[in-house]
């Protein structure tokens, strides 16, 4: 569950864990990564998360019939706000009004 909400105090926070050691991921130690076909197909729609450190030993650890793709955590969330069609000004003055509740 690479994806969870840690409680700190009053504050519900999304973090990412490492799908290999368990800990938090901050966006610049990171990757996500997904499986392919030998054909470059998606094989499924599975994202899963990794610190760059235990990224070859996740892989090696769970091989199979496919390839690993990876790309960098920190690009994440820029390619989801586009692809979700968020508006970051709009999101950002909502996630500070929400915060202020404390
Ligand atoms: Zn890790």
């Amino acid at each position: 569950m690479p994806l969870c909400i840690r409680i700190e105090g009053r504050v519900a926070k999304p973090v990412i864990v490492c799908d290999h050691c368990g800990e938090e991921i901050s966006a610049r130690q990171g990757n996500y990564q997904w499986r392919v076909t030998s054909q470059g197909e998606p094989l499924d729609q599975v994202v899963f998360y990794t610190h760059k450190r235990c990224c070859r030993a996740f892989e090696a650890n769970n091989r199979g019939d496919h390839r690993w793709c990876a790309n960098d955590l920190d690009c994440l969330p820029l390619y989801l706000a586009n692809n979700l069609g968020v508006d970051t000004e709009s999101a950002k003055q909502k996630a500070e009004m929400i915060a202020s509740f404390g």
